[in-house]
Formats: C-alpha cells, structure tokens, sequence
C-alpha cells in the first residue's frame, strides 16, 4: 500500500481542520452553495499536489473531470507563480476534460485510469461529480436509477483511489432541506446532494460557507472520526486559497 500524504489547501487553518491536508488514497467531497469557493479549492489543489511532499504536496500529475466548463488555466498560472513552480509546467502536469454527459464523465474515468498507469498521479478532480445526474435524471421516478449510476460512479473512483494512491477530491452542490431535526444540528438548512449513498462514499466532507468578500468557511460535516462543527476561516484571494 502507498504511503498516505497530505496535500495542503493553501490554508494552514484549513489544512488543520483536515489533520494536515487533503488525504491521498482517500475521497474527499467539498460542497456548498454557488460561488462559495469549491472550484477555487480545486484550483489551489491542482497546483499544490504538484509540489514537494516536504512543501504539502504529492509530486504527482493531476486529472480534472470538469462537468461544469469552469476550470480556468489562467487561475492555474497564478497559483503556481505563487508556489515558486513553472506555470507551464504545472498547466502540463494537468490533463483536462470536460464532461457533457453521465455516461461520458464515466468513460473519462476509464481514460484517466490508464494514464494513471502510465504516469505518476497525485489527484484526480470532479467538479462537479452531480450536477451532470442533477440534469440527465429528474424526477422522483428516477431516483433510484439516479443513485444507482451515482454508486458504481463513487465506487469507480474509490478503486482509483486505492490502486493508484491518488487523491480524490469532487464537489457538490447542497439543496434546501426539510429535516426537522436540521435545527439541532447546528441550524443547517442546506444538505449535499446524493444521501446516503454519498455520505458513504465520502470518506471526508467538507462544507464551505460564504462569509464577507473574500472569506469563506470551511467546516468538517458529519466525520465518524473527528468532532463535528470544527471550523477554519480561509480567503479566497487571485492566488488561491489562503489564510
Ligand atoms: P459553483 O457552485 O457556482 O460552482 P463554487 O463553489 O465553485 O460555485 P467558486 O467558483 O470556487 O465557487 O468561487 C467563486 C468565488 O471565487 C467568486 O465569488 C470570487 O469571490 C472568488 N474568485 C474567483 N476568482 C477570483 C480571483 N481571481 N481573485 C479573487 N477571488 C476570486
Ligand atoms: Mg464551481
């Protein structure tokens, strides 16, 4: 088994509620609102997998499924320059796709696995992993097909997770919830997508709120192993994330 290391947010109060960073080998989910930062975390993780170990990250290439047409070289560029890395280099190290449907954001999974065998990878990124199953299956009627095709999706990247020792980050999207008992919970009104199939997958969770401007919130959600409602203040600045 790969040794596990931890791939820094940018953020050390971040990295902190994380016990250190984002886990390789592991799945790691980030949801929230519209705008509350989930695919400037992507970004920022993007660039810093690549660096050093002993500087928070990985040395490795990473994979990004993009289903939404929001990834951004130019936020890349930026980043990396703030990491002292060569910005083409790092845009290289990044092989991009973009997703126009469930079945083909599966069949990038299968092309990103065999690059994996190829080459070292230190993360593979799905912004957003539902927002593809949001559109294609509407309906109560077909929930259950929806969390179906969902389930053998997460399984896929939790087998890519293990065999190839990389991190898996995807992000969500939260919808209002009804649950009653949502208000002795800390008062959220907003879940993530996906239910317990997704609970399951999702081997950390983490919640990110707007604040003013630039700062956000990230908050650890529903871990069985670290305590519930431990936040951290980051911002969201040109550079990435940061304290
Ligand atoms: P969505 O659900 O719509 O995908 P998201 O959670 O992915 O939203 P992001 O796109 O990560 O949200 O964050 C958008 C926010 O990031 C903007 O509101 C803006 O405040 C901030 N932002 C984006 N680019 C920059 C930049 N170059 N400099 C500073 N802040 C930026
Ligand atoms: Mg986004």
């Amino acid at each position: 088994r790969q040794q596990i290391v931890k791939l820094t947010t940018g953020c050390a109060g971040f990295d902190a509620i994380l016990g250190g960073g984002i886990e390789t080998g592991m799945l790691t989910e980030v949801f929230g609102e519209f705008r509350s930062g989930k695919t400037q975390v992507c970004h920022t993780l993007a660039v810093t997998s690549q660096l050093p170990v002993e500087q928070g990250g990985a040395e490795g290439r990473v994979a990004w499924i993009d289903s939404e047409g929001t990834f951004r070289p130019e936020r890349i560029t930026k980043i990396a320059e703030r990491f002292g890395l060569d910005a083409e280099q790092v845009l290289e190290n990044i092989a991009h796709a973009r997703a126009y449907n469930v079945e083909h954001q599966t069949e990038l999974l299968v092309q990103a696995a065999s690059m994996m065998v190829e080459a070292r990878f230190a993360l593979l990124i799905v912004d957003s992993v539902t927002a593809l199953y949001r559109s294609e299956y509407q309906g109560r009627g077909q929930l259950a097909d929806r969390q179906g095709h969902l389930c053998q999706f997460l399984r896929k990247l939790q087998r890519m997770a293990d065999e190839f020792g990389i991190a898996v980050v995807y992000t969500n999207q939260v919808v209002a919830t009804v649950d009653p008992m949502a208000v002795f919970r800390g008062g959220e009104d907003k879940k993530p997508i996906g239910g317990h199939i997704m609970a399951h997958a999702s081997q950390t969770r983490l919640y990110l709120k707007k604040g003013k401007g630039q700062n956000r919130v990230a908050k650890i959600y529903d871990s069985p192993s670290m305590p519930d409602n431990i936040d951290a203040k980051f911002a969201i600045t040109e550079n990435g994330v940061s304290d």
